[in-house]
């Protein structure tokens, strides 16, 4: 079968970090070209400035991955699919509901792949976990995702724009674990957003979740977070306690610790073959749903400025 030819759109951190050498390293595909308004991609691939130019005078090009800030993704999603082309939608998959609702019947109408990947689900504890715990009753839970942004984003001023999620662009990472390991859907009940009094989103947010059998789902998510990070969700069951660390990556049941090779971004382009292979798209916003539901009904606190 003939490699699918890919162009990576947004040559920015992901895109350099992760899907460059996880597209190089899939014979599935090969990168077709890269486009960036400023920076290039790899030396000897055609690089464009602009997805109009690729697609005006660049190379055959079926499919794209758009590593872009979330702002940016419709216009260039929509241009893609009105060409025939798959697309491969980094996380968050825009940066409204209604958006992505569009993408996805536009995609079923052209008969292209539409795919809105979410990387942490690909971490290696995470598939053993959602096996375990759909066999245990959910007593509750417990989500701390807590980092650095000076560390993680140096420098995005996108992050902090409406859009752009704030804290709850790392949060929905443990959103699209937790909406997949959790046995039972899941709500929010109330939420406090804290928002720096010079910036358009959140940096820390304190959310109650409820699933639909009354299990307690609580999230702490905090952007202002020195010295050790933590990326963990804990999970109470009638068969003890789940712990999910390091983003999804270590796993301890109460049998002991289970470290396995992490293949996030491998694993979303095998995923991404598959589903062009097969004609199909996957598309699910439980985790961008449950973020809006935060915007929609959480509390705002203002506090401090924040500043590089
Ligand atoms: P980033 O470093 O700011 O990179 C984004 C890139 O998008 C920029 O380099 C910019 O290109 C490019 N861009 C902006 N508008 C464009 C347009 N209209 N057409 C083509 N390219 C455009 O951001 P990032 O950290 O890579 O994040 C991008 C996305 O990946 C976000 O949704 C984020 O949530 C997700 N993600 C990030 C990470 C991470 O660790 N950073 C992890 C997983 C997922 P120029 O530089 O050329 O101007």
């Amino acid at each position: 079968m003939d490699p699918i030819r890919i162009a990576i759109v947004g040559v920015g951190k992901i895109a350099r970090d992760q899907h460059i050498p996880a597209i190089e390293g899939n014979p599935n595909f090969s990168i077709g070209a890269t486009v960036s308004p400023n920076h290039r991609g790899p030396e000897g691939i055609p690089h464009f400035n602009s997805l109009e130019e690729l697609i005006e005078s660049g190379p055959a090009i079926d499919a794209v991955a758009l590593c872009t800030p979330p702002q940016v993704r419709y216009d260039l999603a929509a241009l893609a699919l009105s060409k025939g082309m798959h697309v491969f939608l980094e996380k968050p998959p825009g940066a409204t509901l209604a958006e992505v609702a569009a993408l996805e019947s536009r995609a079923e109408k052209v008969g292209v792949t539409l795919f809105a990947s979410w990387h942490s689900r690909y971490a290696a504890g995470v598939a053993p976990a959602r096996a375990w715990l759909a066999e245990r009753t959910i007593l509750s839970a417990k989500i701390v995702w807590r980092e650095d942004v000076r560390v993680w984003h140096p420098g995005q001023d996108w992050i902090w724009e409406p859009g752009g999620l704030g804290v709850f662009d790392p949060g929905i990472n443990a959103l699209s674990i937790a909406t997949h390991i959790m046995p039972r859907p899941f709500f929010l009940k109330e939420a406090t957003l804290s928002l720096p009094a010079n910036r358009a989103a959140p940096i820390a947010a304190d959310i109650e979740f409820r699933d639909t059998a009354g299990a307690e789902i609580h999230m702490d998510l905090d952007w202002r977070q020195t010295g050790p990070q933590s990326w963990d969700i804990i999970v109470e069951t009638d068969a003890g306690t789940l712990k999910l660390s390091n983003g999804g990556a270590v796993l301890t049941l109460p049998t002991g610790t289970e470290h396995n090779e992490d293949l996030e971004y491998p694993g979303l382009y095998s995923r991404f073959a598959n589903l062009i292979r097969g004609g199909r798209s996957d598309v699910d916003i439980a985790p961008l749903r449950l973020v809006a539901d935060a915007f929609l009904r959480g509390k705002r606190d203002l506090v401090e400025e924040f500043h590089d």
